[in-house]
């Protein structure tokens, strides 16, 4: 990867390919540079120019835009969604009338500490309107650098992100930085796209990591699916020829509402279980166990298939949740995934 042509690749790149005609690339202003970045953080170019055209023809400086009623400037936002973004703008246009003579901040840390901007779009705003040597990192940006480098990690992690700022920052370039943020901004909107990147049309795919790898789309790497908690249940299938105890669960909870067995958590718990149920066992036989995942957390199910030599004495329907479910005649409940399953398990078919 050679890290020093980099940016003068990307920069030859932009004075033949890049966009240069976007209504809030003319008379630049960090104002305007700004609302541009804040109404494109959801949404494509396209849709945005004639909210822009429209938003700037009403708010044309940051005086008009602090001075105006919230009201109007949402009705200005109505069909970009995401209002949030705009009470953001409004309550910062109000914030740089009061604390900064209605002049838009130069520092960077000034711009961070207003609403709704964070260091990519601080970064993006003085670049492009001041030509400030700041880097940015924005969604596209982010996509780039992580195939150009082939870099794991998914780039929502902390230090993944950390990451990808110093290499942004190192790519950057003192001079020329307002073109070269805008090209990065549009490889990464035009070329490099999420499902299809036309590599072979990059300024730097000769030595993209990703791309020689074979598989670019495989970066970034997406948000690692969180580690889940097992827990084990043993579901206690009882049954007496070709009936099977089933319970109803609760309506709040897991499975809530529906038919499942009885469930206990070790082993240790079953002769109680049985007892309580006002069943005794002739013979028990483990079943082959399965993992059923919820949301929250894997549930290891070993069954065990109870066979019963005596009719189950009436304590076990004392409970209006408990049906003896007809394998011939199955009745009409819900039924939880689980017990399903294991319903269609061979050992559970009617006798003959
Ligand atoms: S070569 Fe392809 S994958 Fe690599 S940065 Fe360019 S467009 Fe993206």
């Amino acid at each position: 990867m050679n890290q020093s042509t980099f940016a003068s690749r990307v920069l030859e790149w932009y004075q033949l390919h890049g966009r240069k005609t976007l209504p809030w690339q003319q008379d630049k202003t960090p104002y305007r540079v700004w609302v541009s970045e804040i109404m494109l953080q959801q949404t494509q170019v396209a849709t945005v120019i004639p909210y822009y055209q429209r938003f700037m023809a009403r708010f044309p400086d940051v005086l008009a835009l602090a001075d105006a009623p919230l009201d109007e400037v949402l009705h200005h936002w109505t069909g970009l969604g995401y209002y949030a973004r705009a009470r953001n703008l409004h309550k910062a246009a109000q914030q740089i009338r009061d604390h900064y003579h209605g002049l838009f901040p130069e520092l960077i840390d000034e711009v961070m500490a207003l609403p709704g901007i964070g260091r990519s779009t601080a970064g993006a705003v003085l670049s492009l309107a001041l030509d400030q040597p700041h880097a940015i990192l924005d969604g596209n940006v982010k996509r780039v650098l992580t195939r150009w480098l082939a870099l794991p990690g998914w780039p929502g992690q902390k230090q993944v992100e950390n990451q990808l700022w110093e290499i942004a920052t190192r790519l950057t370039p003192r001079v020329g930085v307002a073109q070269y943020n805008q090209a990065m901004m549009d490889i990464g909107a035009t070329i490099c796209t999420r499902s299809k990147p036309a590599c072979t049309r990059c300024p730097v795919h000769a030595d993209c990591q990703g791309g020689l790898q074979g598989e670019p789309t495989a970066y970034p790497h997406s948000k690692p699916k969180k580690a889940i908690p097992a827990r084990t249940g043993i579901m206690l299938i009882i049954r007496h020829g070709d009936e099977i105890l089933l319970e109803q669960r609760p309506p709040q909870g897991i499975w809530g509402g529906l038919y499942c067995f009885p469930q206990v958590a070790s082993v240790s718990e079953v002769e109680g279980a049985l007892a309580a149920l006002g069943v005794s066992a002739s013979d028990c036989r483990e079943l082959s166990g399965f993992r059923h995942t919820f949301s929250h957390f894997h549930l290891d199910i070993t069954p065990l298939l109870i066979g019963l030599n005596q009719p189950p004495v009436p304590q076990c329907m004392a409970a209006d949740n408990r049906l003896w479910y007809n394998l011939r005649h199955p009745a009409e409940v819900g039924l939880a995934a689980a017990t399903a399953r294991l319903l269609a398990y061979p050992d559970l078919q009617p006798k003959r």
